[in-house]
């Protein structure tokens, strides 16, 4: 009997203003140096309602399979590294445990029950947001079965002990903070315990062997990207012991000649290392390291010079050197462009924490560009494992599975899918920071007046956005609008009367006043066409935009065209384009629109 999801899209839309009991945000220890200024403050995931149709199915559809899947399949690696009877039937793929795992034959077994954690942080964000007892009843009963299989073996048997404690670790966190699991911090330090013994005493770099008589692939686990978690255990009151963790595996190697611009990225594993500056920030955030801000913000600088127009990075996994000729070459000799799922989950990661300390809106406008131009557009993850993985910038490009089934970006695709709602609005005071233009609703309470602000758009194929703001009563605060980049001349309007003053692209823009019971923003961020080139050596070879959304030449084998043609094409129907070429008309789409046609992302001019 197929299972009915609790999260229906209903349920989504449903809007719940509910806190969460005796859970309170965690502690900020920072903000006590003299002049510093505060992070902005997360919404929680309950607070934003989103009614976007893309966004919320990819979050339907990934939980749909996800709660599906037979708990014993879930169980089933974890129990066999545990020398446990594991009954029910094998997932498969990487997810599967094989004693007898030989890579020259099959990637299957390649990374056995690492998503579980994941999967179980993915089931407590969604409660938060539906407060469906169904999700809250599987985080409770998943935690008390993997109890039962902590054991050494799942460590040892491991090709990567510290990417899968980090997992762990992260699901239990969010049991606590979100489904109240009275359990998790017990679990979590059994499992602390387990784990500790088997992995390297500190981070050790990507590629170093630390496990005698082990192969390579031993060497491309990721302990220097768990502080992140462990401090967040921390400051969600897992206990002192994880804020020393947190410090003990930040990897020095790493983050000190980064933090002085002495070292670039190139080389460097792409997610894990994106990944990394999530925990450099948390290192900032907890320790007050203004070493780490540093190598983080140098970190993202490095990443977004070689970015591709997506906002994609790392083709093959790699991340290059400043004017590298590597990025224009993948265009041709790769397929694997972007680590989709979890190099977006990294990215939305570490762009939130850098809008937050800098309040600098250029992280926003990164933010959404690889999200409407890599993760809203990845394929749904199957019922059988197959999974979106990399995104394809190749001249000859295709959207397809990955041919392994249950691989890592299983993991991250459901939690960047629940995360798209914390990353929308943020707050300060009598601040409200609006971030992302989606279709949505934030409620907070202001000075005792219940307040909302619900956005309408057809963004970003329109340039309009239209926000309802409703209070119960009267209330002076200020809404910050984030103006993009390339918004030239945007314009803001209350109630029919533009705003006057300056709405400087790359800006946040304030409005302040006292806002009615209901008044309406209009928001308008003039979208034209534009080309932008894939680095300064390779002038002539650009990609298609307009606002945030990259438009993709849809004709197989196209490869050039006169600059004139692309900048003259014509919108033909709600998000779709035409350009009229020496070869004829070509038809362009945003990447959310591609289906199994061939495509291209980036043309040289001709
Ligand atoms: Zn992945």
């Amino acid at each position: 009997m197929a299972y009915r999801s609790p999260i229906s899209r209903r349920n989504f839309l449903k809007a719940t203003t509910v806190a969460m009991a005796g859970l309170a945000r965690p502690a900020l220890r920072f903000g006590c140096v003299p002049g510093q200024t505060l992070p902005l403050e997360e919404f929680s995931y309950g607070d934003v309602t989103i009614t976007s149709e893309p966004h919320e199915r990819q979050l339907h559809d990934t939980m749909a399979v996800l709660m599906e899947l037979s708990e014993d399949s879930l169980l089933k690696p974890l129990r066999k590294m545990a020398g446990q009877p594991a009954p029910g039937e094998e997932l498969g793929g990487w997810y599967l445990y094989n004693p007898d795992y030989d890579r020259k034959k099959s990637n299957d077994g390649f990374a056995p029950g690492a998503p579980f954690g994941q999967w179980v942080s993915s089931f407590a964000r969604a409660y938060a947001i539906t407060k469906a007892p169904e999700l809250r009843d599987k985080v409770l009963r998943l935690n008390r079965l993997y109890a039962q299989t902590i054991s050494p073996g799942f460590y040892v048997k491991n090709r990567f002990p510290a990417y899968c404690y980090d997992k762990l670790l992260c699901g239990l966190i969010d049991a606590h903070q979100f489904v109240g699991d009275p359990a998790a911090f017990p679990i979590l330090e059994e499992t602390t315990n387990t784990a500790l013994p088997n992995l390297p005493p500190k981070s050790v770099e990507h590629d170093a062997s630390w496990r005698p008589g082990t192969d390579e692939t031993y060497t491309w686990d990721e302990s220097y990207t768990i502080s992140e978690n462990l401090f967040l255990a921390y400051e969600r009151g897992a206990g002192d012991r994880y804020r020393e963790l947190g410090a003990r595996y930040l990897l020095d190697s790493y983050y000190d000649p980064l933090a002085e611009g002495s070292s670039d990225l190139a080389g460097r594993h792409a997610y894990s290392h994106v990944n990394s500056l999530c925990s450099a920030m948390q290192a900032y955030l907890t320790l007050n390291s203004e070493k780490h801000l540093r190598a983080a913000k140098n970190g993202f600088d490095f990443v977004a010079a070689q970015s591709y127009a997506t906002g994609g990075w790392g083709p093959d996994e790699l991340l290059r050197a400043p004017g590298s000729p590597d990025v224009a070459a993948s265009l041709s000799n790769t397929h694997s462009g972007f680590e989709t799922p979890c190099g977006a989950y990294a990215h939305f990661k570490l762009t939130r924490y850098l809008l937050r300390v800098t309040r600098d809106p250029r992280y926003g406008d990164s933010m959404e560009r690889v999200m409407y131009n890599t993760i809203l557009g990845a394929k749904p993850l199957e019922p059988d494992g197959r999974a979106f993985y990399y995104s394809d910038y190749n001249y000859d490009g295709h959207k397809v599975y990955h041919p392994e089934r249950w691989p890592c970006c299983s993991g991250t695709l459901p939690q960047i899918a629940a995360d798209y709602r914390i990353s929308a609005y943020f707050r300060d005071g009598h601040n409200v920071f609006v971030n992302l233009y989606i279709p949505s609703t934030v409620r907070w309470i202001e000075q005792d007046a219940h307040i909302s602000i619900t956005q309408k758009t057809t963004y970003p194929v329109d340039s309009v956005i239209q926000l309802d703001v409703r209070a119960s009563r009267p209330s002076r605060f200020r809404v910050q609008f984030r103006i993009p980049a390339w918004a030239e001349n945007a314009a803001i309007a209350v109630n029919g009367k533009l705003v006057s003053g300056e709405s400087k692209p790359g800006s946040f823009v304030a409005v302040e006043r006292e806002w009615g019971v209901e008044d309406r923003v209009e928001l308008n961020l003039p979208m034209t066409l534009r080309l932008e080139p894939i680095d300064a050596n390779h002038a002539d070879t650009v990609a298609l935009l307009r606002g945030p959304l990259v438009l993709f030449p849809q004709r197989q084998g196209m490869r050039t065209a006169k600059r004139s043609e692309l900048l003259a094409a014509q919108n033909t129907a709600p998000g779709q384009w035409q350009a009229a070429t020496q070869s004829g008309p070509v038809g362009f789409l945003p990447f959310t629109d591609i289906q199994n046609q061939a495509y291209s992302t980036y043309l040289k001019l001709i």
